[in-house]
């Protein structure tokens, strides 16, 4: 059907950009009831967004974590756009090409262990639905099925529903608790509790895997532990049979100060997931790598064996040629300095301002620091000063997106000292201000 004339788009002139966003845009995370006007950007470039008016906001949190060379890297877009007129897409099964070949020849040798496949998907959730998938069927292929799966009291492992049922229960999961598959929490582990916990998986039985976003919990508040009780955890879960699969959507290229978190453990796991920071924070691509032994528990003769899950998107090119991209930048020495300066400069304003009252507890895992805002008792003070502290430093062209009262900084490695400076005095002003 041809549609009315009067009914085809012409924008209206007299709108800008936010209030037509207003009238057909639903956004992600956001109560659309009193959400407040969402700021128009039209460029990007190096740590910086530019809205409409040509204020320049710096991109403390990465875009949602993904952006780790900074906006419209040149050397990015280059690629992209020669492949795009190359080839843009093709079906995955039954068809490969040279991006998703490469790409997978280059990450394996560089990832924690020994990894020795790739599948590809386009997030993080579905990642982490493959990993899952990969450690029940495995158990399944092996004619011992275990059905188990252990996690992390506060764990944040996507939004779709197996993700979701693994994630920590909160406001986020609350609509759909009861739906969501039955999994075992853990606490973190720390000097007091290691021991326990370490009994207590040896005595699991039908546990098919366990879980983990190794040395820090993002969503659930950056909360960080360390890798010598990560390391036992492993051990205890590889004597018990339990499969591990480190989500490392967030800690992979370089966040945790390494290249991928997991490299600080002795014990490395099965299958690990990955994205966010895969493209260059460009577009999206999911990533979830496995040993051969998970591999090999696939392959046979009978067809029920298979592991049947694909996207139409698995392995796009582009997305690729964008990691391929990213890769390339990541692996220069120079990255690693920025890396590695960034660290050195947050644990020196840690020592800064760590002893002001304002500051419930502070900590830092590599170009992540998180600061706890102390709120007394009052929850209703504590929702309210997230919004209060987000547009605080909005209104300074500082993008951070507090955690209800934790703020953090998670920057792209090229930010600059002055600007890093810049977003430390302007915490240190909101510790006095707000
Ligand atoms: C963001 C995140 C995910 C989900 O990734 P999406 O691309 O948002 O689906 C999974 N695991 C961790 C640790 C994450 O930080």
């Amino acid at each position: 059907m041809i549609p009315d004339s009067s009914k085809l788009h012409t924008p209206d002139s007299k709108l800008n950009l936010t209030e037509r966003d207003q009238k057909v845009i639903w956004h992600p995370y956001t109560q659309m009831k009193n959400a407040l006007p969402h700021i128009p950007i039209v460029r990007g470039e190096g740590v910086y967004v530019f809205n409409e008016d040509g204020k320049r906001y710096i991109d403390a949190v990465s875009s949602w974590w993904v952006n780790i060379h900074g906006h419209s890297h040149p050397y990015i877009a280059q690629k992209v756009a020669e492949q795009l007129s190359v080839l843009e897409h093709v079906i995955f099964a039954g068809f490969t090409h040279e991006p998703a070949v490469l790409l997978a020849e280059r990450l394996l040798p560089i990832l924690p262990g020994k990894q020795d496949k790739v599948f590809y998907t386009d997030n993080g959730s579905t990642a982490v639905e493959v990993a899952l998938k990969m450690c029940l069927q495995y158990w399944d292929n092996k004619g011992t099925p275990k059905t188990k799966i252990l996690a992390f009291k506060n764990a944040y492992h996507g939004d779709t529903f197996g993700a979701m049922s693994v994630s920590g229960r909160s406001i986020f999961t609350d609509a759909f608790n009861s739906l969501l598959f039955d999994v075992e929490f853990i606490d973190l582990p720390n000097e007091n509790n290691i021991s326990h916990l370490i009994s207590h998986i040896s005595n699991l039985k039908d546990t098919a895997c366990f879980i983990f976003e190794p040395l820090i919990l993002g969503s659930g508040g950056m909360l960080m532990y360390e890798a010598k009780y990560l390391d036992q955890l492993l051990s205890a879960c590889k004597e018990a049979a339990i499969l591990t699969i480190a989500d490392e959507v967030m800690t992979g290229f370089g966040r945790t100060g390494t290249y991928f978190a997991c490299e600080k453990l002795t014990n490395k796991p099965d299958i690990i997931c990955l994205s966010k920071g895969l493209t260059g924070g460009t577009m999206p691509l999911g990533v979830t790598t496995c040993t051969n032994e998970i591999f090999e528990a696939f392959l046979s003769d009978d067809k029920l064996k298979t592991l049947y899950h694909g996207h139409s998107f698995t392995a796009n090119p582009i997305a690729c040629v964008a990691s391929l991209a990213s890769l390339d930048i990541l692996l220069k020495s120079e990255t690693l300095q920025n890396i590695k300066r960034v660290e050195a400069k947050h644990a020196v304003f840690l020592e800064e301002i760590k002893m002001h009252p304002k500051v419930k507890a502070i900590r830092q895992t590599g170009t992540i620091i998180a600061i706890e805002w102390e709120t007394g008792n009052e929850t209703s003070y504590l929702s309210n000063l997230r919004n209060l502290l987000y547009a605080y430093f909005l209104d300074k062209g500082i993008i951070l997106r507090p955690l209800g009262n934790i703020i953090y900084i998670l920057p792209p490695y090229v930010i600059s000292d002055e600007d890093l400076d810049y977003i430390y005095a302007a915490i240190k002003s909101a510790l006095e201000e707000v």
